[in-house]
């Protein structure tokens, strides 16, 4: 059996050092016993020995259950049975870095890699380059409150939209006219710069937008008066929009290409008009159809008559049948909102509930007892009975 490492003292902490400690510990050897950052063969040599040593300390003094072990019975517990990694450097070899030159725009220092590898989440290296190609604009979405009755029969409104739109002095490039527009020295052209770095995981490539340039490849000397540079500038825009009879609350029209300008001659957003309908003060819509309801006195229902029939446009008039029993329902072809695909209309839907009244003059009451009489039922015939109250 070996000799117990001093994993402490490989460290350079005490026994009772913090997880903290210990991370700003290895972090400090780890640099400085990195062979790649060691002059010359043979002290690149001697310091991989070092570099694993430290290594292999702080992996089992950063676990809790292993650093127990090793105060326990020492660095060589494995063999007594416990299991476990101790093996240090050779326990990051699984992650391969190799991918991260490959135009991946992105930083990478020592400490992004340190917290990867030890915060055990290893999904931090994400993101892209910045694009630079021709893009699309922003889609633009417009709220626009409508009548019931717009709604129904279609309506055109008059809107004003705030966009961007591409600049009428540079012409969307950005530079005052007649100024020169130069390729940029830092990265000459391309918009990405590579940078080499020396970790103790290794060497390290990684490419990242142009800072100069922002990834453009040309630096503008002299920026358009009229945008500032950003090749677009914010206006108010006077939209016909058609809204089509049938449109429901919540449906929207897309009016292609009236959006945010696009970007390096890339194609303009669309804009999106999203209808609130406002709710009608007699009308309920089920589809296309249209309903209502329409209170009818008690006698009218009994006897059948004419009643008025509000719809979209005008007053109908309805005959009614005799003996028509509350809740009954009846029809009106035609009368509803126009389908929105442009075939026909929907039907208008009324329901007659009965209309009681609540006060009656004496005559009135008389009649009406004698009615009830007349079918044997007994009812109150005094005045402070049910239709006194
Ligand atoms: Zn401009
Ligand atoms: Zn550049």
């Amino acid at each position: 059996m070996a000799d117990s490492k001093d994993y402490y003292g490989l460290l350079g902490v005490s026994k009772d050092a913090t997880d903290e400690e210990l991370k700003k510990a290895y972090r400090q050897m780890a640099k400085k016993y990195h062979p790649d950052a060691q002059q010359g063969e043979a002290a690149k040599k001697e310091a991989e020995v070092k570099f694993k040593e430290i290594n292999e300390a702080y992996s089992v003094l950063s676990d809790k259950t292993k650093r127990a072990q090793y105060d326990r019975f020492g660095s060589n517990f494995e063999q007594a049975g416990f299991g476990g990694g101790a093996g240090g450097y050779g326990g990051f070899g699984g992650f391969d870095f190799s991918g991260f030159g490959n135009g991946m725009g992105v930083d990478i220092d020592l400490d992004d890699i340190l917290g990867s590898v030890f915060g055990g989440g290893f999904g931090g290296f994400g993101g892209k380059a910045k694009k630079t190609g021709p893009s699309k604009g922003a889609d633009l979405r417009y709220n626009m409150n409508i009548t019931f009755e717009e709604a129904a029969f279609g309506t055109k409104k008059e809107i004003n939209v705030s966009k961007n739109e591409i600049c009428d002095v540079c012409h969307g490039n950005g530079a005052k006219p007649g100024s020169n527009v130069v390729t940029c020295d830092m990265c000459h052209g391309s918009g990405k710069v590579q940078t080499t770095q020396n970790t103790i995981m290794g060497t390290f490539a990684t490419v990242k937008t142009c800072e100069k340039c922002g990834g453009e490849g040309k630096v503008i000397t002299e920026p358009c008066e009229k945008c500032n540079k950003r090749g677009t500038i914010r206006k108010t825009k006077k939209i016909e929009v058609n809204i089509p009879g049938g449109i429901d609350n919540g449906q929207a029209i897309s009016i292609h290409g009236e959006g945010d300008c696009g970007k390096k001659g890339g194609p303009a957003g669309d804009l999106f008009v999203v209808v609130n309908v406002e709710p009608h003060k007699i009308f309920t819509r089920r589809g296309f159809d249209i309903l209502e309801t329409i209170s009818v006195p008690f006698a009218k229902l009994t006897l059948g008559g004419i009643i008025k029939v509000p719809t979209l446009e005008e007053e109908v008039e309805y005959t009614i049948p005799e003996g028509t029993q509350t809740g009954t329902k009846f029809k009106l072809r035609e009368k509803g909102i126009q389908n929105i695909h442009g075939r026909g209309r929907g039907n208008l839907e009324f329901t007659v509930i009965v209309d009681i009244p609540k006060k009656l003059t004496d005559e009135q009451r008389e009649i009406l007892t004698q009615f009830a009489s007349s079918f044997g039922d007994e009812v109150n015939s005094k005045k402070k009975g049910f239709f006194g109250r």
